[in-house]
C-alpha cells in the first residue's frame, strides 16, 4: 500500500509538489520544444487547485551544477504552466530562502508559486539535510509526481520526506501501479520480452524477471552474447566476452526453473549500421563470419508473437534490432503492433524502446508506458526506490500526517 494524493483533502494546506519539468529547451532561442512533462503534471496540479489547496511547485531543470545559472532558469517553464492552468503563477526567485518563505506563507487558497530550479543548490543533488529542511518548512504536505527522478536519493525526492508526509501524485501513482502489476503477483502467463544494446545493463533485471516471468523472450543486441554462450557462431554481432559466464548461468538458471527462455532462430545481418545497405536473413546456424546481426528475424518474430498473444500480462523492455536505422526497425514494429493488440496488461519501459514505441505510434495502444528510464530499470531490477518507498512511511507523528 502507498500513499496519493486520493488519500488527503488539501483545502487549506500548503502543498509542496516535487514535478518533472526538465523539458527540452532549443539551444539558440531558450523555448521549450517539447511540453509533454508539462501537462503530465496538470492532473495532479489541478486536483490540488480544485479542492483549494494552495500549490508550490519545484523541479530541476538541466545540467545545473549546483549554483545559480540563467541558461537553466525555470522562467519558460513558467510561462507555459500560466497557459497550461489558465491561471496566474506567482514565479519565485529561488527555492529556498526569505523571499521564497514569505511567498509561500502568502499563498491563498487556489494560488500558485513556482520555485526557481532547484539544481541551483548543492544540497539538492547531494541530499543534504539543512537543504531538504529548508525545502520542507515552505509547505505542509508533500507531493511527487517525479518517477524519473525516483531513484535518486536527493532532497526534493527523498530528504524531504523525512519532514513532511509524503503522497504520490496521478503520474508517479500510474507507473507505481503498473510496474507493481508487472512484478508482484502478476496475472498469467506472465512473459517479459527483452532486447536493447547490452547484457550488462540489463542483467539485475533479467535476474529479478527470470524469478517471475512464465516466459522470457530475448532479442536485440544482447541476444548475440546468449547465442555465443550456447556455442553459436555470431559473426561480427555485439558481444560482450566477459559476459558469456553470466549468460550461461542465466541460461542453466531458465532450465533449471522451467522458465521458458527464448532465443532468436534467426536474424538479420548486414555488413554494416547503415540505412538501405545490403542485408541477409539467416538462421542462427549460418551467421556470415564478416557481418553483424542488426534485427531479429521474421521466424524469431512469428515465435515471439506466439508467445505474447497467449500472456495476460507482458512487460518490453529493450528494441529488438538497431531501430534507430531501417530496415533494421522491423522486428521491433511488429512487436509494437502486436503488444498493440493484445488484451492484455501491457507495459513498455525503458528510454530506447520507449521512443521506439511512441515513433510507431502504438504509445496509446499499450497499458502503460514509463517516463522513468533509469528508475524503471532500477524498479524492475527489484531494488526499492528512495523517492517511492516514502509513500509507505509511516506518517503518524509528523505536523501534516493524516
Ligand atoms: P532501453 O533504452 O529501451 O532500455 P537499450 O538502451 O538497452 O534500451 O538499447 C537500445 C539500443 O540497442 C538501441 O540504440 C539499438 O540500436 C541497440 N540495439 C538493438 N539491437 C541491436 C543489435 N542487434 N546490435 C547492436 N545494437 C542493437
Ligand atoms: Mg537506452
Amino acid at each position: 500500500m502507498f500513499r496519493t494524493i486520493r488519500d488527503i483533502q488539501f483545502k487549506g494546506k500548503r502543498a509542496l509538489v516535487r514535478v518533472d519539468f526538465n523539458v527540452p529547451l532549443d539551444k539558440a532561442t531558450g523555448a521549450i520544444t517539447d511540453d509533454t512533462r508539462i501537462r503530465g503534471a496538470v492532473p495532479t496540479l489541478k486536483h490540488i487547485l480544485d479542492q483549494g489547496g494552495r500549490l508550490i511547485i519545484m523541479s530541476h531543470l538541466g545540467k545545473a551544477k549546483g549554483t545559480p545559472d540563467p541558461k537553466f532558469s525555470l522562467k519558460p517553464v513558467h510561462q507555459r504552466l500560466q497557459e497550461l492552468l489558465g491561471r496566474n503563477v506567482t514565479f519565485a526567485p529561488d527555492c529556498i530562502g526569505d523571499e521564497v518563505a514569505k511567498l509561500a506563507k502568502g499563498l491563498k487558497d487556489g494560488e500558485v508559486l513556482l520555485l526557481e530550479n532547484l539544481r541551483f543548490h548543492a544540497g539538492e543533488e547531494k541530499n543534504d539535510p539543512t537543504f531538504a529542511k529548508a525545502l520542507a518548512s515552505l509547505g505542509d504536505i508533500y507531493v511527487s509526481d517525479a518517477f524519473g527522478t525516483a531513484h535518486r536519493a536527493h532532497a526534493s525526492t527523498a530528504g524531504i520526506a523525512d519532514t513532511l508526509p509524503a503522497y504520490a501524485g496521478f503520474l508517479m501513482e500510474k507507473e507505481i501501479t503498473y510496474l507493481n502489476k508487472v512484478t508482484q503477483n502478476p496475472e498469467r502467463p506472465m512473459v517479459a520480452i527483452m532486447g536493447g544494446a547490452k547484457v550488462s545493463d540489463k542483467i539485475l533485471v533479467i535476474e529479478n524477471l527470470l524469478g517471475k516471468v512464465d516466459s522470457l523472450l530475448i532479442g536485440g543486441g544482447m541476444a548475440f552474447t546468449f547465442l555465443k554462450a550456447m556455442g553459436h557462431q555470431i559473426g561480427k554481432s555485439l558481444c560482450e566476452a566477459d559476459r558469456l559466464d553470466v549468460a550461461k548461468k542465466i541460461l542453466e538458471q531458465a532450465k533449471a526453473t522451467g522458465k521458458n527462455l527464448v532465443l532468436p532462430v534467426d536474424v538479420v545481418t548486414a555488413p554494416e549500421i547503415k540505412a538501405g545497405v545490403a542485408t541477409k536473413t539467416v538462421d542462427i546456424t549460418a551467421i556470415p563470419a564478416d557481418e553483424l546481426g542488426l534485427d531479429v528475424g521474421p521466424k524469431t518474430v512469428a515465435k515471439f508473437t506466439a508467445e505474447l498473444q497467449k500472456a495476460k500480462t507482458v512487460l518490453w523492455n529493450g528494441p529488438m534490432g538497431v531501430f534507430e536505422t531501417k530496415p533494421f526497425d522491423a522486428a521491433t514494429r511488429k512487436i509494437a503492433e502486436c503488444l498493440a493488440g493484445l488484451k492484455a496488461v501491457t507495459v513498455v519501459g525503458g528510454g530506447d524502446s520507449v521512443a521506439a514505441i511512441e515513433q510507431m505510434g502504438a504509445a496509446d495502444k499499450v497499458s502503460h508506458v514509463s517516463t522513468g528510464g533509469g528508475a524503471c530499470l532500477e524498479f524492475l531490477e527489484g531494488k526499492t526506490l528512495p523517492g517511492i518507498e516514502i509513500f509507505s512511511r509511516d506518517i503518524k507523528n509528523m505536523v501534516g500526517g493524516a
